[in-house]
């Protein structure tokens, strides 16, 4: 069943793969007025230590913004939809190629076009984000797809507000995959928790690897369960803590 609440599942047993925002922590109307609440640290970096280490970020912000959102609690992350990754929580971060100058410039013109839409430089990737002005979304995916068509190495993601341009070919899924080939996370049953449209290649690819997918707020394509808001999400993560044999 589809909707079904997720159950416990032993950390010791598995990877966990988390998305941030819409999943973790509820969104806010800019990318950079994110609240933590209360405990959520404490809480992952009590699996983080059941999982012996396995548990990951993965998110379309950069690790960098990741590290600031979180404070100075480290997580194996992967950002930028992928473009980014840090497969230990205070190991090197890998970067893909930066976005060009060109593409840049381009996208940054679109922007300006479109007042109220904010373009989010994020290194290895760009954002639009277009929540304060939802009702130019159609004409300002319509000039994205326009513009993408002259960097064919690069490809858009739409998710909730926002349009990702990121490397074509590098998605959250393709992360995991690569996080699932090293220790800790090895030989684990991957899960994966996330909420948008950007998330479904990670829930898919999940799936198609034995693990479980599991969705927040609206159904998603590859989610076996739901969990209906972040404050779900967060109260699931404490039965995880509070249930797990031996728990800290
Ligand atoms: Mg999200």
């Amino acid at each position: 069943m589809p909707f079904e609440k997720p159950p416990y599942f032993d950390p010791a047993r598995i990877a966990l793969f988390l998305d941030v925002d819409g999943t973790l922590l509820d969104i806010a109307l800019r990318p950079d007025a994110v609240h933590v609440p209360d405990g959520l640290i404490d809480t992952l970096l009590r699996i983080q230590a059941l999982a012996s280490g396995a548990l990951a970020l993965v998110s379309g912000r950069s690790v960098a913004q990741l590290d600031q959102i979180f404070g100075a609690s480290h997580f194996a992350a992967a950002g930028c939809h992928g473009a980014e990754t840090r497969f230990l929580p205070d190991g090197k971060i890998t970067r893909g190629e930066s976005v060009s100058t060109a593409c840049k410039a381009r996208f940054a013109a679109l922007a300006e076009n479109f007042p109220g839409v904010l373009l989010e430089d994020k290194g290895c990737s760009l954002a639009l984000h277009y929540r304060a002005v939802r009702e130019l979304a159609p004409k300002v995916l319509a000039a994205a797809a326009d513009c993408i068509r002259h960097f064919p190495h690069m490809e858009l993601l739409p998710g909730k507000d926002v349009i990702e341009l990121k490397p074509a070919g590098i998605d959250k899924g393709s992360a995991c995959v690569e996080f699932l080939r090293r220790p800790p996370f090895a030989g684990r049953t991957p899960v994966y928790v996330g909420d948008d449209v950007t998330d479904e290649r990670a829930l898919v690819r999940v799936h198609a690897l034995g693990g479980i997918g599991i969705s927040v707020g609206g159904l998603r394509r590859g989610a076996r369960y739901n969990l209906k808001t972040p404050a779900e999400v967060r109260g699931w993560l404490l039965m995880l803590c509070k249930e797990a044999v031996g728990g800290i």
